[in-house]
């Protein structure tokens, strides 16, 4: 098929208040949660089944023209950036719960299932869905499995790589198949996992199979504050020595706890360098044991004042502030990029004293909130895109940030993928022979490279163009990152 042959093909397929053409109907999907990124999509499939996009990929496939799964478009690292002329097939309305059975604790959903909405139908069972990112409430289960996406909870319950049992998927080519199954036992290589981080370059998950798990007897959480950031780290790292495995263990410093206390007035300390939250979940007698040993590592950690949560609504106000932090930030900048990096969790003191001094180096102000336990590192740069070059520099300080994540043995990405942000930096974690490995793999399950290429694995591909500046922007009234 020629690529001049493609739309009118699809206009056989999807009904025309589903296939979007007009540049007004387009222009919300350009970009995504890096909207200083935006390509034009030849067109938006809004797909109503899984045999809608098996059809669409098919017909890509056969044009050579390039396409990308969508879910909310929330991604943080230009993922779901268009690709220039290609097809987004947006998978929203595929939000059917298929098969839920609370015995096996198992859930095969679609790919568009909102992530707290899993929880919410498994609640009246007892049960919940672990993996909580801070987007939880509007991102997609498919935007979970193709970032491996983490949350406050991963720390004790593990990443979307360990909840997904099984996929549905077509692969770039158009083929359909089934990996995984509905236990964690299976036979041959992995290739669940496989598919899972793969960011949308091997096809697109049709239906996924995810587990569930008991919900807590009981939650315990405390908020220590310190008088610097570092400290805070170090704590962290004292915990994890002692062989603790709290549910969550998430840091704020006082520009994220100023910003979600304008937001949500969560009750943070309103002189802290920074806050440790942390919290004990499990059986009553467990989680006893373990929050009394837990409250005594972190009295002698140096923590400057405790608070225990003293009821479910107090703990619910401490979890609202840290999950707003991140949209909050924009209560304190006009613009601000969100890095997302990983150190080991011993180094974690360390990593964070090196971001502070590397902030007052480049006079650019920098929030931190992150998944702590994990080594989960989510620097917010703030800068005024109205300034001549500050975005510029922003990215030399969000680099410079990534290069040390690296140093000291970590990765340039804990949970947002690479994506267009950070597919410069994948040379300097892996060598060729892990990144040719990596290609292989993709031309295996997608030789005419159609899925959402330009990703992750092509460096050199060109960047989508820079948003221009809107008459409101250049006149002083408004910025956007
Ligand atoms: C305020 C805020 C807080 C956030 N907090 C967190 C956090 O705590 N932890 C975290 O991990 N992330 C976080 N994120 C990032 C983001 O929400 C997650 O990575 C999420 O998983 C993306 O889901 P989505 O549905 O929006 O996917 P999209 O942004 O639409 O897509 C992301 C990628 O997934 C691919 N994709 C989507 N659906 C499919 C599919 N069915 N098959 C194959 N590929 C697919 C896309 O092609 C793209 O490459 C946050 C983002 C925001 C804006």
């Amino acid at each position: 098929m020629h690529r001049e042959d493609l739309l009118p093909a699809l206009g056989r397929l999807i009904p025309s208040d589903r296939l979007l053409t007009r540049p007004g109907a387009l222009a919300p999907y350009e970009s995504d949660g890096l909207t200083s990124y935006r390509a034009r999509p030849r067109a938006v499939v809004l797909a109503e089944s899984a045999d809608e996009v098996i059809e669409t990929v098919r017909l890509c496939h056969e044009a050579r023209v390039p396409f990308m799964a969508r879910g909310s478009g929330t991604s943080l690292s230009g993922g779901a950036v268009p690709v220039e002329d290609g097809i987004v097939i947006a998978l929203n309305r595929m939000n059917r719960v298929l098969r839920f059975d609370p015995v096996a604790r198992v859930a095969v959903v679609e790919p568009g299932v909102v992530n707290l909405a899993v929880t919410a139908m498994a609640a009246p069972h007892g049960l919940y869905y672990a993996p909580d990112p801070s987007s939880q409430s509007v991102c997609t289960i498919g935007g979970n499995v193709a970032f491996n996406s983490g949350g406050a909870h991963c720390f004790r319950h593990g990443m979307t790589a360990n909840h997904v049992l099984g996929l549905r998927v077509v692969l770039g080519d158009g083929t359909v198949v089934r990996l995984g199954g509905d236990s964690l036992e299976q036979a041959g290589p992995d290739l669940t996992g496989l598919f899972v981080g793969s960011e949308g370059l091997f096809g697109v998950a049709l239906e996924i199979t995810l587990r569930l798990v008991a919900r807590p007897a009981v939650y315990r959480t405390v908020l220590a504050a310190y008088d610097n950031l570092q400290a805070a780290g170090d704590a962290v790292s004292r915990v994890i020595e002692a062989g603790l495995l709290p549910g969550a263990m998430e840091i704020m410093d006082r520009l994220a706890m100023d910003a979600a206390e304008a937001a949500v007035h969560a009750g943070y300390p309103p002189r802290a360098a920074a806050v440790l939250i942390v919290e004990c979940e499990g059986e009553d007698a467990q989680v006893a044991a373990e929050f009394h040993a837990l409250m005594q590592i972190i009295a002698a950690s140096g923590a400057a004042h405790m608070h225990v949560a003293a009821d479910d609504e107090e703990r619910a106000r401490i979890w609202k502030g840290r999950k707003c932090a991140f949209s909050a930030v924009g209560r304190l900048s006009p613009d601000f990029i969100v890095q997302d990096g990983v150190v080991p969790r011993a180094r974690l003191g360390e990593a964070l004293a090196a971001i502070e001094a590397m902030s007052r180096a480049h006079g650019i102000r920098v929030a931190n909130v992150f998944h702590a336990g994990d080594g989960n590192l989510h620097p917010l740069i703030l800068y005024d895109g109205r300034e001549a070059g500050a975005h510029d520099r922003a990215e030399v300080l969000a680099a410079e940030i990534l290069r040390l994540c690296i140093r000291l043995g970590g990765s340039i990405t804990g949970e947002h993928g690479v994506g267009l942000e950070k597919r410069a930096f994948l040379s300097e974690m892996y060598d060729a022979g892990d990144i040719d490995c990596m290609r292989r793999l993709r031309d295996a399950m997608d030789p005419h490279r159609v899925a959402n290429p330009g990703k992750k694995l092509e460096p050199s591909a060109e960047m989508p163009a820079s948003h221009g500046m809107h008459p409101l922007e250049r006149a002083g009234v408004i910025s956007r990152a």
